[in-house]
């Protein structure tokens, strides 16, 4: 089997034969221009001493500074960190943001871990990749498990090491730290933004809808409640532990006050308990996997019955995955369009913090929606130009801005 980041590059050869991308663009893309393994000494609470293993990846800065999350996590590698960097070039590009892409990880289970012994993880493998950031080099945000609070320790430990308040190296940080008012909600309200234009595109009313969401964190819970909001029927939703479904309807606030002390969506009231497989194969409008990679994949695509999929995940869906269900006239709205919306007010947190100039929410807010919808228009009249995915379309946009840049730059 080919390893992830070989098969996260086909969206972007089937984008650069429809251009006629120059090769020399496609060589300079297809590795990460830096990336640094690196491991960190934890003393833990019993005493033993344990060395964590992390990764920093910078793909492409020819936009501007590497910019991308840091995922905890007991399954991270090299490779997803190099991919889930790819991807973050192609997402800034496809947004306009005057960003290249970048990534980070540590192999670690998070919820074996103290608060301590967290906060040295977190603190330590800043220490690590601290030559590689900077407010103009390389800008960190949080990913899957890990949080406004660990940003915080983060640029605590990068301000120690250059001697100054440096709030601009990370986002997604607390307020009181510089964080931004709506980066919590940014990347579930960017999911609700592509998903109502593409209902405008198609002539579909929210009030109409169902959608089933997998994954309950940051991008699902917040999806949820945004399409609700816009009138969507949220028949089902999943966390790690199971997943649940109602056809009249789920309130995806209740549940998330349910989730918080429960520790689990399962048991919801009025809800009953299905499984992972049969949450993806529902027969709703929207599907929107907001969990982890390779959701969708050739074993089940033909099972999935959603006439839009919106990926509030990165890469939930395979390459073998995207054919069949692009034959099957399913609409996907891709990754690199549908969660942008976490690096667009990442990227407003950031402005704001080098002009120490703080916005209001509804500036946030505006300014987010615009962004988006016009990255939304782009990409949707790209797809009719070409006659192609949305998924292909993202990429054209995505690789005319960066070979652009890279040879004004002279770099080919
Ligand atoms: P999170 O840690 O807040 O939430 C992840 C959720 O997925 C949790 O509810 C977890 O229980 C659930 N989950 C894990 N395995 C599951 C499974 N097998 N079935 C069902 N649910 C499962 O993480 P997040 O920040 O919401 O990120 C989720 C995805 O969105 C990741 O792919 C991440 O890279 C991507 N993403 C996040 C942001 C952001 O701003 N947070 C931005 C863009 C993309």
């Amino acid at each position: 089997m080919q390893n992830i980041f070989e098969l996260a590059k086909i969206p972007l050869e089937k984008a650069a034969s429809l251009i006629k991308m120059d090769s020399e663009a496609a060589k300079l893309l297809a590795e990460p221009e830096r990336t640094i393994e690196v491991s960190i000494p934890v003393i833990m609470d019993d005493g033993k001493f344990e060395v964590f293993r992390g990764y920093r990846s910078q793909h492409n800065t020819a936009r501007g500074p590497a910019k991308g999350g840091i995922r905890f996590h007991q399954d991270v590698t090299m490779d997803e960190v190099k991919t889930l960097g790819f991807w973050m070039t192609i997402k800034c590009a496809v947004l306009n943001i005057p960003y290249g892409g970048g990534k980070g990880g540590v192999i670690v289970d998070p919820r074996r871990l103290s608060r301590r012994e967290l906060e040295s993880l977190s603190r330590g493998y800043i220490q690590k990749v601290a030559p590689m950031l900077g407010e103009y080099v390389d800008i960190p945000a949080p990913d899957v498990n890990t949080d406004a609070r660990i940003m915080g320790w983060m640029m605590d430990e990068y301000s120690k090491t250059c001697g100054r308040l440096a709030p601009g190296v990370i986002t997604g940080k607390p307020l009181s730290l510089g964080g931004s008012v709506g980066r919590s909600p940014a990347t579930g309200r960017g999911v609700m933004f592509t998903v109502r234009e593409l209902f405008k595109k198609l002539g579909i009313d929210a009030k109409d809808t169902t959608a089933a969401i997998q994954g309950y964190g940051n991008v699902g819970s917040f999806s949820a409640q945004l399409l609700h909001d816009i009138g969507v029927k949220i028949v089902a939703v999943s966390g790690s532990k199971g997943a649940i479904y109602n056809e009249a309807g789920l309130n995806p606030y209740d549940v998330q006050e349910y989730l918080k002390s429960n520790g689990t969506v399962v048991g919801f009231p009025g809800s009953h308990s299905i499984s992972n497989a049969e949450l993806l194969e529902l027969p709703v409008t929207v599907l929107a996997p907001c969990a982890l990679e390779n959701q969708l994949t050739g074993a089940n695509a033909e099972q999935i019955k959603a006439k839009i999929i919106v990926e509030g995940a990165n890469g939930p869906t395979t390459p073998e995955a995207d054919e069949i269900l692009a034959k099957r006239g399913v609409f996907i709205i891709p990754d690199v369009l549908a969660n942008a919306g976490g690096v667009t007010v990442s990227y407003f947190e950031w402005v704001q913090n080098l002009s120490r100039y703080y916005w209001t929410e509804k500036e946030v807010h505006v300014r987010q929606e615009e962004l988006m919808v016009d990255a939304f228009e782009k990409v949707f009249n790209t797809s009719k130009r070409y006659n192609t995915t949305l998924r292909v379309a993202a990429y054209i946009v995505a690789l005319e801005r960066l070979t652009d840049a890279m040879k004004l730059r002279g770099w080919y």
